[in-house]
């Protein structure tokens, strides 16, 4: 008996859906490979990707959506492509760029989400946060985040000429790098007790953030079992993403030119 060979073979399968989350790229003009890695991140997914997630600290400072430097407007207009090929695009605030705003996630055809979204990854409910919130234990940092969050403030902040806005940006990055703030260890870690009740609160198995610079997929105990807490890395000499897809979630790095 003649085996039976099909020659006909399955169709191809529709291409694989899938989204990606990054964070904490801090760019920087004086760090001009971040943008440009940021650029062949979205032009190679532009179209194919269905979603990308920015979870904060895009950039190391943003001063408000009226800041047209040349190197925003490479930024905007990466985004741009990516959104213009039909891939969907999402914000969160981090602590250095609190200040994005509608008219910056408009002009990159994108939507500012808020701090604590949960969204549902091909069937993972997963938790959506920047991370800095999660750091209770750093009092003073929070009070300033408390202060930097309030409308009225920013409404002060945005109110002053771009030149002295651009003059206090200038004043922190100095400040920030004199304190080597960006180095892990100068970042305090979450506060494990706020992760289980924001996580709680929310329903989830899964909370993604960044912030840290502490790059790891960790268990969480929950009520009712084990949860995973998914910390995305800052951008230094590797890039940080996490791929979702209908097989869950990978925490990837690759090296930036
Ligand atoms: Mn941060």
């Amino acid at each position: 008996k003649t085996p039976v060979v099909s020659t006909v073979r399955k169709p191809a399968s529709k291409p694989m859906n899938y989204s990606l989350l990054i964070s904490d790229l801090h760019l920087d003009p004086a760090r001009p490979e971040h943008l440009a890695g940021l650029e062949a991140l979205l032009d190679n997914h532009a179209g194919k990707a269905d979603r990308l997630y920015v979870l904060g600290d895009l950039f190391e400072a943003w001063i408000g959506d009226d800041d047209d430097s040349p190197f925003n407007r490479q930024a905007i207009a990466a985004f741009r492509r990516f959104s213009d090929a039909g891939s969907e695009l999402f914000f969160m605030h981090g602590n250095r760029d609190f200040l994005l705003g509608d008219q910056f996630a408009d002009d990159c055809g994108g939507v500012l989400l808020d701090e604590g979204t949960v969204v549902d990854l091909y069937g993972t409910r997963a938790l959506l946060m920047h991370g800095d919130s999660l750091c209770t234990e750093d009092h003073a940092y929070q009070q300033f985040r408390a202060m930097a969050r309030d409308p009225q403030w920013q409404q002060g902040m945005l109110a002053k000429p771009l030149e002295e806005r651009r003059a206090l940006a200038q004043g922190m990055r100095m400040q920030s790098q004199g304190n080597n703030a960006n180095k892990p260890e100068n970042i305090m870690d979450v506060t494990p007790a706020e992760v289980v009740r924001v996580m709680e609160d929310a329903g989830v198995r899964h909370l993604i953030h960044g912030h840290t610079h502490r790059p790891a997929v960790h268990d969480v105990a929950l009520k009712d079992g084990t949860g995973t807490r998914w910390v995305l890395g800052d951008w230094g000499e590797l890039g940080w993403w996490i791929v979702a897809d209908s097989d869950g979630l990978r925490l990837e790095n690759w090296e930036i030119s």
